[in-house]
């Protein structure tokens, strides 16, 4: 990608589309830009132009919010395209005299986000009815800066500088210039042969955290979105994988994953290794340093691809120990200062503000410091090892286990100054397909298990947390064992995210589960909103089911759901034993050691 070049491509019905196209094709060239003017059926059998690409689309609907002729076979293209790095924005023609306004660009901009594209500028719709120039005209007006940006550099992240209060403060400071200088634990050289492993040859044991099981090669057998597409909700999806290993209801498992392709490159392209990238490197250990003490998921032999892809946490935070070997291989040496007190004690503070506290991944910290330039294997022994993600099981079938993931959008949670920035594990599963491998191992169960009859369960589950109940619930349904069983459910909304609830309201009429409450946080006509006010609201019921001996399970993503269930149960139990909350958490303490109240939270 270049940092002028960039496509509009248009779909046009009447030729509005295609000549207001035409008209920013033409205006970005007196900025200096270079625009590559297309119709989207001009597109169709080269769909791989669209990745790592900045996209301006010009697009009308017609018909009951059909694409334009010229555009049909881009769009039918584009359902089994997942392009890699996209920024586009979207101008939609629209004539409010039809029924469907706006159909198909809002269909194309739905289908391109769930694709994974990203959108540098926003999304407006421009009405035939009322002038297209009253909206077209002040959206070309506006474009120009924000294109600039997504065209800034080929990173997939924001081009960052430093604050000039920052810099200003250096200047007044005495830099500790006796810093400790870092330690290089590897000599390494490059090979004349490429690496020729292919994932997940190489990895090594270090990389199966809790692992209970072997590391198999999965089929996935099915994926569905689970939830409704709205921009209220998170993407859940359900995945079912094959499986030769033996799992059972409330076991979960460990997923290797890989990071982004896009960030990958970048993060070669910014270390001066494209030309590099497959050579096989080897390392050797310096003779000084303990054999302990030297990172064990480092492998010896391996490309610096490979290292990236798949073996390292290319997102983790930076440590001080790194600061210190970014500020020695930086070759301004106001750069290297700024770093040199980044990394000291009088730097704490600005150390959070500048890095920690925005979660700058290394690629966005090196932008801060155009000059540096540290050897690739030296970064090798500061960055921690790519972790599998866990998740649980939620279905056993005849093939093998489904399970549901959420998709996270922004590891940054809140939007900000800073660019999303999507979860790894989360985002890379919901690119796969049917038939796609993952490599998947059973993970030590940490006590998350159901037990029939002895006093029944209460099941607690938030988001995501819900899925090992359905587990469970198909164990009790199997066992024909009589078992009192009560579920609480928290979710955004009954009608969107609600995952499951078909499921549990069939258990529910089956007699499979007496008490189903639910909770809805964003529905305006709920009763609970968090499954803590379900507890409350039906506090006699649930001590019914603790004096009869039930087991707790607290299970779920949400923050906080562990404290706040917690702190409920012990007012529950404090109000109706009448004793003191202090005697209450005694009383659940003592359940815990017991294995009668187990959590798993994920957030
Ligand atoms: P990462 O790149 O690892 O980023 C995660 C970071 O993003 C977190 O540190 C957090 O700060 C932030 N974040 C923002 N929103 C969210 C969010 N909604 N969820 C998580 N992190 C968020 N997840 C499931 O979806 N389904 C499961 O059944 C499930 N079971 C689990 C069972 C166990 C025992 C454990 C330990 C975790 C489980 N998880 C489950 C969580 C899962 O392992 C991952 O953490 C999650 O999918 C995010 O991974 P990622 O690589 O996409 O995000």
């Amino acid at each position: 990608m270049s940092d002028k070049k960039f496509l509009v491509i248009y779909g046009s019905q009447t030729g509005q589309s295609e000549a207001i196209a035409e008209r920013i094709a033409l205006d970005s060239e007196s900025l200096g830009l270079e625009a590559e003017l297309v119709c989207g059926e001009e597109l169709v059998g080269e769909m791989d132009r669209l990745d790592n690409q900045v996209a301006v689309f010009v697009v009308s609907s017609t018909g009951e919010g059909d694409p334009p002729e010229n555009f049909e076979s881009f769009w039918s293209a584009l359902h089994d395209t997942t392009p890699q790095n996209l920024k586009y924005t979207l101008l939609g023609l629209g004539d409010s005299n039809y029924t469907e306004f706006g159909g198909f660009p809002n269909s194309l901009k739905q289908l391109l986000d769930e694709a994974g594209a990203k959108s540098f500028y926003e999304y407006q719709l421009a009405d035939d009815q009322v002038g297209l120039e009253l909206v077209v005209e002040p959206w070309i007006e506006g474009l120009w800066d924000p294109l600039k940006q997504a065209l800034s550099g080929t990173s997939s992240f924001l081009s960052l500088q430093l604050d000039q209060s920052l810099l200003d403060k250096l200047s007044n400071l005495d830099i500790d210039r006796d810093l400790p200088k870092s330690k290089q634990m590897f000599q390494y050289e490059f090979c004349k042969e490429d690496f020729t492993l292919s994932f997940p040859e190489g990895v090594n044991k270090f990389i199966l955290p809790f692992a209970a099981g072997s590391l198999e090669k999965s089929i996935i057998l099915k994926k569905t979105c689970l939830t409704e597409r709205s921009e209220k909700t998170k993407e859940t999806y359900e995945m079912e994988f094959a499986t030769s290993d033996v799992y059972g209801p409330g076991d979960s498992f460990g997923m290797l994953c890989e990071n982004r392709e896009c960030e990958v490159w970048d993060l070669l392209k910014r270390l001066k290794l494209e030309d590099k990238a497959h050579k096989k490197y080897s390392l050797t250990p310096d003779p000084s340093i303990k054999p302990h003490l030297l990172p064990k998921h480092i492998l010896r032999q391996c490309s610096p691809y490979y290292a990236l892809k798949y073996t390292l946490d290319i997102r983790s935070l930076p440590k001080k120990a790194l600061l210190v070997l970014l500020a020695e291989h930086c070759v301004d040496k106001r750069e290297g200062d700024c770093l040199r007190y980044l990394s000291s004690k009088e730097g704490s503070k600005d150390l959070n503000e500048v890095i920690y506290s925005r979660s700058l991944t290394l690629l966005e910290l090196l932008s801060l410091f155009p000059s540096c330039l540290p050897p690739f294997c030296s970064l090798l022994q500061h960055l921690p090892r790519l972790t599998p993600r866990y998740y649980s099981v939620s279905r056993l079938s005849e093939h093998g286990v489904k399970f549901v993931f959420n998709h996270v959008t922004n590891i940054r949670g809140t939007v900000g100054e800073l660019p999303a920035v999507p979860g790894v594990c989360s985002s890379w599963l919901r690119e796969l397909k049917e038939g796609d491998c993952v490599y998947v191992y059973r993970r030590k169960n940490t006590g998350l298990k159901p037990v029939l009859g002895d006093g029944g369960m209460v099941m607690v589950g938030a988001g995501t947390g819900v899925a090992p109940y359905l587990a469970f619930l198909d164990y009790v349904a199997q066992s024909n064992a009589e078992s009192k069983t009560m579920l609480i459910t928290g979710n955004r909304y009954e009608k969107l995210d609600s995952i499951y609830r078909e499921e549990f309201l069939k258990f529910q009429s089956d007699g499979v589960l007496q008490s189903y409450l639910t909770a809805y946080s964003r529905d305006a006509d709920s009763t609970c909103c968090y499954v803590q006010d379900c507890i409350k609201q039906h506090a006699q019921l649930v001590m019914e089911y603790l004096d009869e001996g039930a087991r707790v399970y607290v299970c779920g993503d949400a923050k906080g759901l562990s404290v706040g269930v917690h702190e409920m149960f012990c007012s529950v139990l404090s109000e109706s034993k009448c004793v003191s909350v202090e005697e209450a958490k005694e009383i659940i303490s003592c359940m815990r050691k017991e294995g009668r109240y187990c959590e798993d939270i994920w957030s």
